[in-house]
């Protein structure tokens, strides 16, 4: 039932192409985020699954449908977005109420007539069958609301705004549940643990989810696979472990984590590795690399060490370098480190009563040869 197929999307706003050749192909019950930085198209692709916006061409599947002609009313999605669009005069019963009451979805057109809506809602509540109101107090305990039923949501803090926001969208029992960007206007520490709010309900309900983010760490630690996008194309699909560690291109590499890009001139093969010369340094990797690639090294594969520490170098990369800058981030330390024409970032984890390495301090990096990915 919920699984959604977007096949060769595009979406042009006035000579803008939003949308560049969009393939999804999001499965029952999974958990999908699209990820990209701001302008990248996420948005518009999750409004053409909702069916607020007409593609150019292409063709979005929700179940076993093609839905491009149905309305958004009737394809099935319940939506919750950043701003919540939640009625501040209505209390936290009614707002969940009024989906069943009016299967109006879209965010532009709910704000403007907010105040019709309201009152047309008032007259209906009056005779809401009882099935009704107990499938909404049902999702109110469902979402630990139900001691706020008859508060307004003007009153209620962002976190429980946002399971209103979120127990109004489940109430419909939708195939899929769309989320655009919905944490973002939640502070750290609630972020934190609505994820986990919103990752457990998913789980619980099996229900499709598609979540659109530009945070790479909310992506990561919540979707089961994530589309990764930029100017308006996916860039690549995958599990988050199979991003981290084998990302298509250097954008991926920066954008899911932090990574040092080395460009690589010339690569040989010798034996069961292959040499990677670049501007001042050689590095061995275990994996295969064209000439002019890019080596790619993630801060938590770099040992760093004091300059005069014994190393062998038949078995990892072994650099000399000297620490710019040290900063101490509570579990690891980051080291800046200048190495031949190049700045490595070096992430050390730090157990209390350790030293840090001060900026000046002459060191060797020690790197593992199956951790130099090469793009
Ligand atoms: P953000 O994270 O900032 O919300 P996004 O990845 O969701 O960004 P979109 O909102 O989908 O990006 O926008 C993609 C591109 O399409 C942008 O260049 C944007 O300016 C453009 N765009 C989006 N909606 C419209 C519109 N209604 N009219 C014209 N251009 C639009």
């Amino acid at each position: 039932m919920g699984a959604v197929t977007v096949h060769q999307l595009n979406k042009e706003f006035s000579g803008v192409k939003a949308l560049n050749n969009v393939n999804l192909e999001i499965e029952e019950g999974e958990f999908f985020a699209l990820l990209g930085p701001s302008g990248c198209g996420k948005t518009t692709t999750m409004r053409c699954i909702a069916g607020f916006e007409d593609p150019t061409s292409g063709t979005i599947t929700i179940g076993n449908e093609q839905v491009n002609h149905i309305p958004p009313n009737r394809r099935n999605c319940g939506m919750v977005f950043q701003s919540y669009a939640l009625f501040p005069h209505m209390n936290v019963f009614e707002n969940v109420a009024y989906s069943l009451n009016i299967k109006q979805l879209n965010e532009k057109n709910v704000l403007a007539k907010m105040g019709v809506y309201a009152r047309l809602l008032n007259r209906r509540l009056g005779r809401m069958p009882k099935d009704m109101e107990r499938k909404v107090m049902e999702i109110l305990e469902y979402m630990e609301l139900d001691q706020y039923a008859e508060r307004l949501t003007s009153e209620l803090s962002g976190g429980q705004q946002q399971r209103v926001a979120l127990g109004r969208a489940l109430v419909m029992e939708p195939a899929v549940l769309l989320m655009d960007e919905p944490l973002s206007n939640l502070d750290q520490k609630l972020r934190h643990s609505m994820r986990n709010t919103i990752r457990r309900i998913q789980q619980d309900l099996g229900i499709t989810t598609i979540f659109v983010t530009h945070d790479q760490e909310e992506a990561m630690s919540m979707a089961d696979r994530v589309a990764v996008m930029n100017n308006g194309e996916v860039m690549q699909i995958g599990k988050p472990t199979d991003l981290y560690s084998h990302p298509s291109t250097s954008f991926i590499a920066n954008f899911v984590g932090t990574s040092n890009s080395l460009h690589v001139n010339s690569a040989i093969q010798d034996g069961e590795y292959t040499i990677l010369k670049g501007d001042g340094f050689t590095l061995k990797t275990l994996h295969q690399s064209k000439d002019n690639g890019t080596a790619i090294i993630r801060p938590e594969s770099i040992q760093i060490h004091h300059r005069d520490t014994e190393m062998n170098s038949d078995s990892m990369n072994i650099l000399e370098g000297e620490i710019l800058i040290s900063t101490y981030l509570g579990s690891i330390v980051r080291y800046e480190v200048k190495f031949a024409n190049h700045q490595l970032i070096v992430d050390a984890t730090y157990a209390s009563g350790e030293s840090i390495l001060k900026p000046g301090t002459k060191v060797k990096l020690a790197i593992d040869p199956e951790r130099v990915l090469v793009i």
